[in-house]
């Protein structure tokens, strides 16, 4: 057990104390430093699955009671979600999608069937999913990154320019899930609109880490639209979010069409549903749903604001002692915790992060990420990697990845579970020849 007297919203997670297997055949109590992948769920969203697994039936379509309980709960969730992201009841829609690839997929459809061609400004420090939607539908360029790693404005605002009133939509993510830098969305925002573009925020790493405010419609800083995904928010796998304003997705016909989509069909007629109905075909994922508002309710009552505060300070802690240890690479990401969520990406010098990841988890029951986390061209810039390099990677003549070691904190992490972290580290740079 680590830590579960120095933090008390240890108990609401299900399976802190997990025993797992060790390399020689010794058992420990595993530490989980990859919550920017996956967070496990809170234990009351486990519960409220199982209770509403004896209320739930197929929606809108049922009479019996059930079925308009499941309805309900439904179709009101949608007015938490906004509330919890302050998006507008009435202007904004909530679509419910499988996770933030798949929304962004759908706003790129979307945006596809509107407006046809246009500028999308993406940046160098994208998850792929907030690449690839967008690429060959689009002209899409990328806002520069500085040397830390951070995104350059006054290349945005240069871009902005250069491309006169031609882009649609810069879309920035939130929060890297490589470095764990913010970015200032509402800044990024009042440009665009500036420009007459929109803006999507990637909210994959930025939602479940702090509070997020889309602002009013008529405010410059208003966000567009926004993405995010349960599962980083210690609700299950398979539901997620796109938020946007009614005015643009009232525009579209629905990418996936099918049952739930259609108000009126013939043989040669359509009329498809009102939002967000049309927007979600087939029968949807209820269950998901449900958790996901239960996971929102305990994140209130906990509050994101201490959720950011604490989450930080146990990056900074991180930081603080892995800058001690000589031949650990922290690539001054981290000078300062207060404009980031708590990821910390190091290498140990002379170890590739294969090696040091497998360590952690063979040796100490530590799981963590190493590689590229999706973010290929950011990684490659991070560590300057030559053009020669990425072209035998393409030609399929080199293996062996670039990239980093990811620790990623959630709220039910320790300072113990750190200590643990830093004992091992330390051993590992000790007997490393
Ligand atoms: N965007 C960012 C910044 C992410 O970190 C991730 C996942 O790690 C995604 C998008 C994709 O999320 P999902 O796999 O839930 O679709």
């Amino acid at each position: 057990m680590f830590g579960n007297e120095s933090n008390p919203y240890r108990n609401l997670i299900a399976g802190v104390n997990t025993i797992v297997p060790l390399k020689g055949g010794n058992f420990t109590t595993y530490i989980n430093f990859d919550n920017a992948a996956t967070t496990p769920p809170f234990i009351s969203v486990v519960n409220r699955i199982v209770d509403f697994s004896q209320w739930y039936s197929s929606i809108h379509r049922g009479t019996g009671y059930k079925s308009k309980l499941s309805s309900e709960i439904y179709d009101s969730s949608r007015k938490a979600i906004l509330d919890f992201v302050g998006g507008t009841c009435g202007k904004d829609c909530v679509i419910y999608v499988k996770n933030t690839t798949e929304a962004i997929n759908k706003l790129s459809n979307m945006y596809k069937e509107i407006y046809g061609t246009g500028v999308i400004l993406s940046t160098s420090m994208e998850h792929h999913s907030n690449d690839l939607p967008w690429r060959y539908k689009f002209h899409v360029d990328y806002v520069n990154i500085d040397q830390e790693g951070r995104l350059d404005l006054e290349d945005l605002e240069k871009k902005l320019q250069a491309y006169r009133g031609m882009v649609r939509l810069v879309t920035v993510t939130g929060a890297s899930n490589v470095t764990g830098y913010k970015n200032p969305i509402h800044q990024i925002a009042r440009l665009a609109h500036k420009y007459g573009a929109k803006i999507l925020v990637d909210g994959a790493q930025l939602v479940p880490h702090c509070a997020v405010d889309m602002k009013p419609h008529s405010s410059p800083e208003h966000i567009d639209y926004l993405a995010f995904s349960a599962h980083k928010m210690y609700a299950p796998f398979g539901i997620g979010v796109l938020i946007g304003p009614n005015s643009i997705f009232d525009q579209c016909s629905p990418d996936y069409k099918g049952g739930g989509t259609i108000d009126v069909v013939t043989h040669d007629y359509i009329k498809w549903a009102e939002l967000p109905d049309k927007e979600e075909a087939g029968t949807p994922n209820v269950m998901g749903v449900v958790a996901l508002l239960e996971s929102i309710n305990i994140l209130n009552s906990i509050s994101m604001e201490y959720l950011d505060r604490y989450e930080r300070s146990l990056a900074q802690y991180t930081y603080d002692h892995l800058s001690k240890i000589p031949d650990i690479d922290l690539y001054n990401f981290h000078k300062n915790s207060n404009d980031r969520v708590s990821i910390v990406p190091f290498n140990i010098k002379g170890l590739h992060h294969s090696q040091v990841a497998e360590i952690l988890s063979e040796e100490a029951g530590i799981g963590v990420r190493n590689g590229c986390f999706c973010a290929q061209p950011y990684i490659q810039k991070l560590l300057n990697v030559s053009n020669e390099e990425i072209d035998e990677r393409k030609k399929g003549n080199l293996k062996i990845r670039p990239g980093f070691v990811r620790l990623s904190f959630g709220l039910y992490n320790t300072i113990e579970e750190i200590d643990a972290l830093i004992g091992i580290l330390k051993k590992i740079v000790d007997n490393k020849e």
